[in-house]
């Protein structure tokens, strides 16, 4: 076995001298947090997904938790949602003091199913949180639809999903406009748009956004950016009980820059991901990932299905070995510690394509700056893995 010195990770993040200048800009104002750097960046955000209104918020977590809260999720109801995600999603339900009830994945897609989730729709149903897996639209117009006939608010968790792209009436336009009631959106390192930490709330109703904007800054009723600028002495007052998710300039600031260079860095990742596919035609025991007419995904991550005979550990290994980092599928929060029984329950029909995506898959490195014959390397390691274990599977 020919051991290459090479090293590739799963994935490098975007930011570059320009983010670094925006961040030193931000610092050097004298306002660093929740003040023109982050309304800008809103102001920015909206007009690059078509939206209305945008609210910065600290994490992709806690805009699921305040747009859960604002579409009126509260303790004793339940919202439907997918277990295949990762944790937060599920943990902004329990934020709310709701129950998650989750429905299965189509295994071709890994997103929730519309009628998988019109099925598990009970009275205590209080939203659908759909999610945009790994950067691929959802179905969300059937989503949208059922929505509206059951009179359920339906919030997208798009947190991969910056740059994205369905076909609605006839034209591409990108998630977060929003499809759904609110699109909530997440800008840690491993997404495809960065500010080191950081999250977007997407809406067109102005009653929400406001809420937003009040529960992220401690309920208080004044923005401290309007207080300092006015000439007037204002007495702020807490009107209901909020939360410090603020998002800071400098964050905002970065987050200006990566919006400049998104459909840059999204054009990368799909040529990155159409050669990936061409390449991995070689390899029967691995079947890449799926994408409908209707949906241009960003390629967050990239993840192919191994053939069942093959061992997902043994593979992974087999990679790192060679130098190549990968991860396993994604995960199923009803399948940890931290999801004992009783704090969810299953829509009808079981979670079982869930539990195999996450147990059959594996998610290849994928970067803007990866080099082309780091790709070839990649499923050329994949090859030799799979062929170690299943020569005639390979
Ligand atoms: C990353 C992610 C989140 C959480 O975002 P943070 O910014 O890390 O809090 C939520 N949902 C999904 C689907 C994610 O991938």
């Amino acid at each position: 076995m020919a051991i290459a010195l090479k090293r590739i990770p799963l994935s490098v993040s975007e930011l570059g001298e320009p983010e670094a200048a925006a961040a030193r800009r931000a610092i050097l104002s004298g306002w660093t947090t929740m003040g023109p750097e982050v309304a800008a960046f809103e102001t920015e955000f909206a007009a690059a997904v078509g939206a209305r209104h945008a609210s910065a918020v600290s994490s992709g977590t806690t805009a699921l938790h305040l747009a859960l809260k604002a579409a009126g999720v509260g303790p004793g109801s339940e919202v439907i949602t997918a277990s295949h995600s990762f944790i937060a999603t599920a943990s902004a339900i329990r934020y709310c003091g709701a129950l998650p009830v989750f429905v299965d994945i189509n295994p071709r897609t890994f997103n929730m199913e519309p009628d998988r989730t019109e099925a598990a729709i009970t009275p205590k149903t209080s939203a659908i949180l759909c999610v945009h897996q790994m950067g691929l639209p959802c179905d969300v117009a059937a989503f949208a639809d059922l929505a509206r006939r059951r009179g359920v608010p339906l919030v997208e968790d798009a947190a991969c999903a910056a740059g994205s792209e369905i076909l609605w009436d006839g034209r591409w336009r990108r998630i977060g406009s929003p499809h759904g009631d609110m699109a909530c959106f997440s800008f840690h390192p491993r997404k495809v748009l960065s500010t080191g930490d950081g999250g977007m709330i997407t809406t067109a109703n102005e009653k929400w956004d406001r809420q937003i904007r009040l529960w992220r800054h401690h309920g208080m009723n004044v923005p401290a950016h309007a207080r300092h600028v006015s000439d007037r002495v204002i007495w702020e007052t807490y009107d209901e009980l909020g939360y410090n998710y603020r998002m800071t300039d400098i964050q905002g600031a970065v987050g200006r820059e990566q919006i400049r260079r998104l459909d840059g860095i999204v054009a990368r990742r799909r040529a990155l991901a159409a050669r990936y596919t061409k390449l991995l035609a070689s390899i029967p025991a691995v079947t890449p990932p799926f994408e409908p007419e209707w949906a241009h995904s960003n390629w967050q991550s990239y993840a192919v299905r191994l053939d069942a005979r093959l061992d997902q550990r043994t593979v992974m290994q087999s990679l790192l070995d060679e130098g190549v980092a990968t991860r396993r599928g994604v995960m199923c929060a009803h399948r940890e510690p931290a999801y004992p029984e009783g704090t969810w329950r299953s829509g009808p029909g079981g979670l079982r394509h869930s539990e195999e995506a996450q147990d059959q898959c594996v998610i290849l490195p994928l970067y803007p700056r990866m080099p082309e014959e780091d790709q070839e390397y990649v499923v050329n390691a994949l090859r030799r893995a799979c062929q170690r274990r299943h020569g005639a599977a390979c």
